[in-house]
């Protein structure tokens, strides 16, 4: 396997990075070790050295047996239908309630895997399209008479502000380029369009509980949130964030104000030392 080891990060383009974990617990690419690095500016945290992208994703390209192994796992996930339904009802509310109680249309889904959800909203009588790097899904929801996209999501040229609603589940942290990916979903939307993104995130319970045997370390993931700065990323690629919901996972649903700021806004960040440079001093009785 090819490694990069030259450290920029997707969200600010620093290039100075600082280590924040190293460990032997989690089994990864070749003979180099685990080991996450965090943006100095922003504190995006990454994988880092990382495998070549291309290299990583072949069988997954190809359409190989373990492709298709994927696909079938994935469906055989119980509800899993039901609980696609249940999500894209969800987003419908907020798009109803953003949009003077219009019905959503037309959804993408950035990352479908198996394309259940996009089974989901057909079912509710929306159009569904999306894209994926594993051929055999691709096949499976080209053959069910989607518009499946095949690929990178940054390699494909797909139609700006087409769509009212757009999906991300379980999608940002096996991205090289989560900002970039935050910033397609903005172009993909209308304005006034919902993203509703899935993914995980750092001091959640099961992180604090196990630290380096947290079970989401490696597994193909390559990008790991900071809440404060996965909020920094959405206002910076042009969202407010309409609800917050974090579990063992963080759940966002987004409204898209506008295009991306030109600068990226680190204002959750600066809030906390906001917070610290407070003048006014607490009181305190004994
Ligand atoms: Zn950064």
């Amino acid at each position: 396997m090819r490694f990069q080891r030259k450290f920029r990060c997707d969200f600010c383009a620093s290039t100075e990075s600082k280590p924040y974990l190293k460990t032997t617990k989690v089994s990864w690419y070749g003979k180099d070790r685990f080991e996450l690095h965090s943006c100095v500016n922003c504190n995006l945290v990454m994988a880092f050295p990382r495998p070549d992208r291309d290299a990583l994703y072949k069988d997954f390209f190809e359409g190989a047996d373990s492709a298709q192994r994927t696909i079938t796992r994935k469906l055989s996930r119980p509800n899993v239908l039901a609980v696609h339904e249940k999500a894209v009802e969800r987003a419908e509310g907020f798009f109803k309630e953003a949009n003077d109680g219009r019905r959503p249309k037309v959804i993408f889904d950035m990352g479908f895997g198996a394309g259940t959800l996009m089974e989901a909203a057909r079912l509710k009588e929306m159009e569904a399209e999306g894209n994926e790097i594993n051929l055999a899904g691709v096949h499976r929801m080209q053959d069910l008479g989607f518009n499946a996209h095949h690929g990178f999501t940054r390699d494909l040229s797909l139609e700006p502000e087409r769509f009212d609603m757009v999906f991300n589940f379980d999608y940002l942290e096996h991205s090289y380029e989560p900002f970039q990916d935050l910033k397609t979903c903005n172009a993909l939307l209308k304005g006034n369009g919902i993203l509703y993104l899935k993914t995980l995130y750092l001091d959640c319970p099961d992180h604090l509980l196990k630290g380096p045997n947290y079970q989401l370390l490696g597994q193909g993931h390559f990008s790991y949130f900071w809440p404060r700065t996965l909020l920094c990323m959405f206002q910076s690629a042009g969202f407010e964030i309409l609800e917050l919901r974090m579990t063992g996972l963080i759940y966002i649903i987004a409204k898209k104000v506008g295009p991306p700021l030109p600068k990226i806004s680190l204002n959750f960040l600066d809030h906390r030392y906001a917070m610290v440079e407070e003048k006014t001093p607490l009181e305190v009785h004994h």
